[in-house]
């Protein structure tokens, strides 16, 4: 079975990090200094691409012609020791690796962060040797020209793509996001909320786990 795991709040949280704060202040610094935009302004603009694009460097790529590699560069400019190693999630990814389970993350970051958070927080090794990363530059590079990425379904195509799968193939979709679970379960795969104590909605067609620590328990569980 195939395992996608979000990076951002997934594999570490954002609340015990508090590298969100830091990241959303990048992002903010980025946008006013390039566009010469008051703090305001470059919020309301984020936020505004955030919410059309699923993330705000596919706004500023489209609309302002930004180079992505300095952007990306920026704004995941932060101490790696804001992640701390986490010895019982490198346990559980080994154990899942060891029942069969293809692990891969699926981010909409780049590949030097996401190299280096799987690095801080122990857990590299297990996705480097056969290059099981995907990243913001690997899904734009599916849909050539259109810069599609998470919540967009050429995404999960472009993921299940790379990873050598096929479509109808049972997958799982590991995420903070309940936007990012859309398109996922639609193409029929198991997806997985990580709640970090948001309250569940009355409806929900996911399964929903309160820390990612439960989701090798979970997968045991679910039909192949
Ligand atoms: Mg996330």
């Amino acid at each position: 079975m195939k395992v996608f795991y979000d990076l951002d709040n997934t594999l570490y949280s954002y609340s015990e990090t508090g590298v969100h704060n830091v990241i959303s202040e990048n992002i903010i610094r980025f946008v006013m200094r390039t566009l010469n935009l008051d703090r305001e302004a470059a919020n309301t603009l984020a936020n505004h691409y955030y919410g059309t694009y699923g993330i705000t460097g596919t706004g500023l790529i489209k609309h302002h012609n930004i180079d992505p590699d300095p952007y990306y560069k920026e704004i995941h400019d932060f101490p790696m020791t804001m992640i701390p190693r986490n010895e019982a999630l490198r346990t559980m990814l080994l154990e899942l690796e060891g029942r069969g389970c293809e692990q891969w993350v699926f981010t909409n970051g780049d590949r030097a962060h996401a190299l280096r958070v799987t690095a801080a927080l122990g857990i590299q090794e297990i996705f480097s040797p056969k290059n099981r990363f995907i990243d913001i530059f690997s899904q734009w590079e599916y849909v050539k020209g259109e810069y599609v990425n998470k919540p967009f379904k050429g995404s999960y195509l472009a993921a299940l793509h790379i990873a050598g799968g096929i479509v109808g193939e049972r997958c799982v979709m590991i995420e903070d996001s309940a936007e990012n679970l859309k398109v996922p379960l639609e193409l029929g795969w198991h997806c997985v909320w990580i709640r970090h104590g948001r309250p569940i909605p009355e409806r929900f067609p996911y399964h929903v786990v309160e820390s990612l620590l439960e989701v090798a328990p979970l997968i045991a569980t679910l039909p192949k």
